[in-house]
């Protein structure tokens, strides 16, 4: 039963107190229903498990669609340039995959591919198909399958990492090159902000009650 208005509160499936698992001990326990802004936490080791987040579904569609913007943006636009002497080199995110995968281990190429290009955005575009038309209380084909990828891929998206990498890379090279920092690097740090807002936004709990809640209003009674 969705007792409250779709964007602004976590509805019930309902009544009653949730019954959820500790992800970190496993302790099986009974927990409250929670106001906006709350969280509850694990009876046994103290680990939250899982909180209301005002305005979630708002939060993960905006931060969702801003990360893919940013995305495509480090796609299209070089995060640097180097020049030495009379030669200068501009890469995009892309052409670092495909010199990784000439120059060096084609594997390490598909590696850098697959943590920060593929998995962040199957992650993003996985939560905006699945929390966008749920603001309207509705699931698209396949949302249980997009939120279970986007579950699965959550840890395994590691832009931030790359950025982190790419940083103290810069400032070695800063003493053998002058080195010039393009659109994609600052777009580069606005998906790592976007993603973390994004997943933080919306807990994995409320995903899936709203999910059963507009299955359920689908299906023919
Ligand atoms: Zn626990």
């Amino acid at each position: 039963m969705d007792r409250h208005h779709p964007s602004l509160s976590w509805p019930q499936i309902r009544e009653g107190e949730l019954r959820v698992a500790c992800h970190l001990c496993d302790a099986l326990q009974e927990s409250p229903r929670l106001r906006e802004g709350d969280a509850a936490y694990c009876f046994h080791c103290g680990e939250r498990l899982y909180r209301n987040r005002p305005h979630s579904l708002a939060h993960a569609t905006s931060f969702s669609t801003a990360a893919l913007v940013f995305m495509g943006m480090t796609y299209a636009f070089p995060f640097i340039t180097m020049t030495t002497g009379s030669m200068s080199t501009r890469l995009t995110l892309v052409e670092t995959v495909a010199v990784l995968a000439d120059e060096t281990n084609p594997l390490v190429a598909a590696c850098v591919f697959f943590f920060t290009i593929l998995a962040p955005l199957l992650l993003m575009t996985g939560l905006l198909y699945v929390a966008a038309p749920l603001r309207h209380g509705i699931a698209f084909p396949g949302a249980v399958t997009a939120c279970r990828m986007y579950q699965r891929l959550e840890p395994w998206s590691m832009i931030e990492v790359f950025l982190l990498g790419l940083i103290v890379s810069l400032l070695k090279l800063g003493h053998l090159a002058r080195v010039e920092y393009g659109i994609g690097l600052w777009a580069l740090g606005g998906v790592v902000l976007c993603t973390a807002a994004a997943l933080g936004g919306i807990d994995r709990q409320e995903l899936w009650d709203r999910l059963e809640i507009a299955q359920r209003k689908a299906e023919p009674e």
